[in-house]
This record gives C-alpha cells, sequence and structure tokens, in this order.
C-alpha cells in the first residue's frame, strides 16, 4: 500500500491557462477509504467562469487556432495523449483518492484516456470531408467547422476517461473547451489540466473549473456564448439541462442514467455468466452507468443458478483501494452509501428477499472508509421501485423469466435504455433478442467491454447522442453545405431582366 503520493494537485483552478485560486464557494476533495481530506479548494464563481468564457471565445477565433490544419490540430491530441501516457502512475494516485477506485481501475481510465487523445487526433487528421453528388448545376460540398465555444459537465464516477471523451472530440473539431468536474472529484480534471498546459495548447482554449453544479454548471448552459454543452450525469440533471438548453435552442448530449438488464439463457456458458454478470454489476462498486443492475435467469436454471452467484459474490474481495487485490472498493462518498443503503432498506421493506450483503462489512479495515457489501436482492418485481430506479451502487436485483418473448418484454419496461447483457451460446438467438431491446449497447457473452471506435450513448432516460467513433467528432462541429456555380451563365430567371443594363 504506498501512502507515501504527495503529488495531489494543490487547488488552483485552470482557468484559460493561468493557475489560479477560484472566487467560489470551497469544495472538499475526501479519500472515500478513509474520509481524510485531499484537499479543500475555492471552486469557481460566476465571474470566474465569465472571465474563462470570453478568453476561450479570443483563444478560439485567433487565426493561429483557426487557421490550423486539421492534421496541426491533431498533434496537440499527440501531445496531450503522451503526457497521459507518461503519467498514468500519477492519474491514477490521484484520481484514487478523489474518487475512491482501485488504483488497478485508475491505471486503466487513465490509460484509456490517453488512448481517446490519440483515438481523436487520428480522426481529425484523417476525416474526410463530402463531395456531395451533383444534382443541378453546381458542384456540391458539405463541410465542417468548430461550434466556437463546448462545455463538458461532467460526473465523479470516471474522471479522466468521460473528461477525455468530450475534450479530446471538441478540441480536435477547432473548439474551445471549458471543463466542469464533480464536486465530489475536482481533483483529477485539474491534473489532465497541467497535462494539457504542458502540451502547449496555445492559452484560453481549455479551462478546468470546479464548482457547484447549481452556480458555474447552470452558467456554462446558460451562457449565450456557449454552443454545446456535453453533458455526463444523473438523469434529473440531464433533463432539466436540456429544458435550459431548449430555451437558446443549443444542442446537448447527454449521457445518462441506466438499469441495465442482464440475461441468462440455460445454454449460456454458465462459469462464463457468472464472471461477467459479477464484473457487470460490482465492479467499480456499482457506481457506473451501464452497470447491469438487472438479472435475468431462465426459470429452468435459476434455482441452480442463483445460488452460485450468491456464494461468489460473498467471496469478492471488498477492500481498500491501494490493495492490488481488491475487487470491490468502497463508495463515493459517506452521503451516497447512505443513498445507496435506503434504497437497498426500502426494498426490502417492501418484499423483497436479502440473497447476501445489505450492509456494512464489519472490520478496522472498513471503518472511516464509505464500504458497502455487494448486495442480491431475489423476490422482486420488474415493476418495484428497486427494479426500476438506479442504485448506482453494488445492487443487484434477480428475477425468474421463461422465454424469449418474457424477457424482451421485461427488460423493455423500464425507463432506461442504456446497456444490455445476453448470455447465449446461440448467436441467432442473441441477435434476434438484441435487436428487440431499446438499447444503447447490447453485449453477447460479455460486459462492460468498450471500444473508442465503437459509438456509446443511451436511449430515452438514459439519454440522447453518441459519443465515440467517427462520427463523435461531428458532434462537435457545425456542418455547413457548400454551393458553387459550374456554368458561367446568369440565372435563367432574371437573366432576361438583367441583360442591356
Ligand atoms: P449529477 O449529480 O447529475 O452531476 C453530474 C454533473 O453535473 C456534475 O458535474 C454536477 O456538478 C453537474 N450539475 C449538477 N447540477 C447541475 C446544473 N443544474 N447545471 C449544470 N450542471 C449541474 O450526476 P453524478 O451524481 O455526478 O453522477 C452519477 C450519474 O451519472 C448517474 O446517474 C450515472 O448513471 C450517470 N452517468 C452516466 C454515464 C453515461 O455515459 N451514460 C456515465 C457515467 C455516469 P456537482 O457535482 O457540483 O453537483
Amino acid at each position: 500500500m504506498d501512502t507515501t503520493f504527495d503529488g495531489m494537485p494543490d487547488g488552483r483552478l485552470y482557468l484559460a491557462g493561468e493557475w489560479r485560486e477560484g472566487t467560489g464557494a470551497e469544495i472538499t476533495s475526501v479519500f472515500p477509504a478513509d474520509g481524510s481530506v485531499n484537499r479543500v479548494l475555492k471552486g469557481a464563481s460566476r465571474a470566474d467562469g465569465e472571465e474563462a468564457i470570453a478568453k476561450a471565445k479570443a483563444a478560439q477565433a485567433d487565426p493561429a487556432w483557426q487557421g490550423l490544419k486539421p492534421h496541426e490540430r491533431a498533434r496537440y491530441l499527440y501531445a496531450i495523449a503522451d503526457g497521459i501516457e507518461a503519467n498514468i502512475d500519477r492519474i491514477s494516485q490521484i484520481q484514487t483518492r478523489d474518487t475512491g477506485k482501485t488504483l488497478r481501475e485508475t491505471a486503466a481510465l487513465a490509460a484509456s484516456a490517453a488512448g481517446t487523445f490519440r483515438y481523436f487526433g487520428a480522426v481529425v487528421e484523417t476525416m474526410d470531408e463530402d463531395l456531395t453528388v451533383q444534382r443541378g448545376t453546381a458542384l456540391t460540398m458539405s463541410v465542417h467547422e468548430p461550434l466556437g465555444i463546448v462545455a463538458a459537465i461532467t460526473p465523479w464516477n470516471s474522471p479522466i476517461a468521460s473528461d477525455a471523451q468530450k475534450v479530446a472530440p471538441a478540441l480536435a473539431a477547432g473548439n474551445a473547451v471549458i471543463l466542469k468536474p464533480a464536486s465530489w472529484s475536482p481533483l483529477t480534471a485539474l491534473e489532465l489540466a497541467r497535462i494539457v498546459d504542458e502540451a502547449g495548447l496555445p492559452k484560453g482554449l481549455f479551462s478546468v473549473l470546479p464548482g457547484s453544479g447549481r452556480e458555474i454548471g447552470n452558467l456554462l448552459v446558460e451562457h449565450p456564448d456557449i454552443a454545446r454543452v456535453s453533458f455526463t450525469g444523473g438523469t434529473t440533471t440531464g433533463r432539466a439541462l436540456a429544458r435550459q438548453a431548449a430555451d437558446k435552442l443549443m444542442p446537448v448530449s447527454l449521457e445518462l442514467g441506466g438499469k441495465s438488464p442482464t440475461i441468462v439463457f440455460e445454454d449460456a456458458d454458465q462459469d462464463q455468466a457468472l464472471a461477467g454478470i459479477l464484473f457487470g454489476i460490482f465492479s467499480s462498486s456499482g457506481q457506473s452507468c451501464i452497470a447491469g443492475s438487472r438479472l435475468f435467469v431462465q426459470k429452468s436454471i435459476y434455482d441452480s443458478f442463483v445460488p452460485r452467484l450468491v456464494e461468489a459474490t460473498k467471496r469478492l474481495k471488498v477492500g481498500h483501494p491501494f490493495d492490488a487485490d481488491t475487487q470491490v472498493a468502497p463508495l463515493i462518498h459517506m452521503d451516497h452509501r447512505a443513498e445507496v443503503a435506503d434504497h437497498v432498506a426500502r426494498a426490502i421493506a417492501e418484499g423483497a428477499e436479502l440473497l447476501c450483503g445489505g450492509a456494512i462489512p464489519e472490520g478496522d479495515l472498513y471503518a472511516k472508509g464509505s464500504y458497502y457489501l455487494p448486495t442480491i436482492l431475489a423476490g422482486v418485481k420488474n415493476t418495484d421501485r428497486i427494479c426500476r430506479e438506479e442504485v448506482f451502487g453494488p445492487v443487484l436485483v434477480v428475477m425468474p423469466f421463461e422465454d424469449e418473448a418474457e424477457v424482451i418484454a421485461l427488460s423493455n419496461d423500464n425507463d432506461y435504455g442504456l446497456a444490455c447483457g445476453i448470455w447465449t451460446r446461440d448467436f441467432p438467438k442473441a441477435w434476434r433478442i438484441g435487436r428487440a431491446i431499446r438499447s444503447g449497447t447490447i453485449w453477447h457473452n460479455t460486459y462492460k467491454q468498450f471500444s473508442i471506435s465503437t459509438p456509446f450513448g443511451g436511449e430515452d432516460d438514459s439519454g440522447v447522442g453518441r459519443e465515440k467513433g467517427r462520427q463523435g467528432l461531428r458532434a462537435y462541429m457545425a456542418q455547413k453545405s457548400f454551393y458553387t456555380d459550374l456554368t458561367g451563365q446568369m440565372h435563367p430567371w432574371a437573366a432576361a431582366t438583367v441583360e442591356g443594363l
């Protein structure tokens, strides 16, 4: 266990290329494993936000930035990717203290962020514009231009990775970006700012403004100079933000919550399914939008499969995020643990049967941290609150199903539509079911796998829009159609009028 790391960001904001103390309310970053304070910092005020926006506007409009060729912009992204890669251990240490995630997970998130910057550098370098099919007497083209200033608002559960998913394509597209990280995890984004600064990105193009959602988040959504908000967070916040955005007709992308079904058929490789289900719900301590939190097991194997699942869940190593063998680390915050525990208590009061967990682990290691045991509930109906509401913690509900038709109906009978896991050896069946379920992502015989080149996003209450993939760059660009005449002739409609003038 490394307790010697002393490289935490000092808490100053990164405002248009300058490091300085914020003038807003205080924010406290706490290490969830023991409640110790990482840093108390002054968040950004509205005035800080307005200054960052004004400087971003000037930097984005600077002809030196506007005039860069795509491959020249890409160089900044590659430099940021290099910077992240060279600092993976450091970022991982900071993020683990900021969020309580295991070092193994935070190192993987940092590596993925580097990959995201590299990928969008490559995309912008290689993306073509379209010469559209000519239908008249003009040469027709479709070109893409930067939007201006993009605001990225991110949650606490996977900083650096979710930050990169927005910042990389938005910068690659030629915009300026203002990043507002969540108040429970403000420090990781400030480390990203240090790396971006070292990569030499012109000042003003990037700011990191920790601060309250209500104050700085609201400003970013309302401000007339912000051209797009890319938001990842809860559905309630996302819905409110979309309403504000509608007032100024601003496009938003919303990556929101989930209550994702995982389906196990009797013909599945059951060990493979067990391992995938455990990973899908209990890794990241269930604090994952894509957590496979609703499990449907075919009736014919329910009585044999579920006890094995419970036994395996009890074996999971709940531990300190610095320990290499920890599988389930603490939750982000004591307040969040209290919410998770409330969900479970309410479900039990409403008739759910507790199969395992449902408590805070006992022992000195857990005394000061926001730990919660991996929990499985059965005896529930798909319409119960515990099966409809996102818990965002290590809590799985298990239900039996008879056949394909029933499990499709049960899976779709939910407000969310983010992800779905299907465990079967029968590919045509997986295909049929996957196509019938409303969900942004389907995983067949796997779960929580990601590829930056594969688009990601949700349906219904899980969001609007897609991130990642080559088209992910276009979300941060304005499309323009360009017609140029090929005839050299006056338009016949007015030719006679003009002749002889
Ligand atoms: P949250 O409470 O909605 O907060 C997300 C971000 O929005 C934070 O930076 C927050 O700032 C900010 N915010 C709050 N109120 C705002 C307002 N009025 N205007 C503008 N910004 C505002 O979500 P969270 O608790 O941090 O994250 C958990 C949620 O994120 C879960 O529902 C999870 O499913 C979802 N999520 C979705 C995805 C996906 O890709 N679909 C990925 C990860 C997480 P403060 O922290 O200062 O309040």
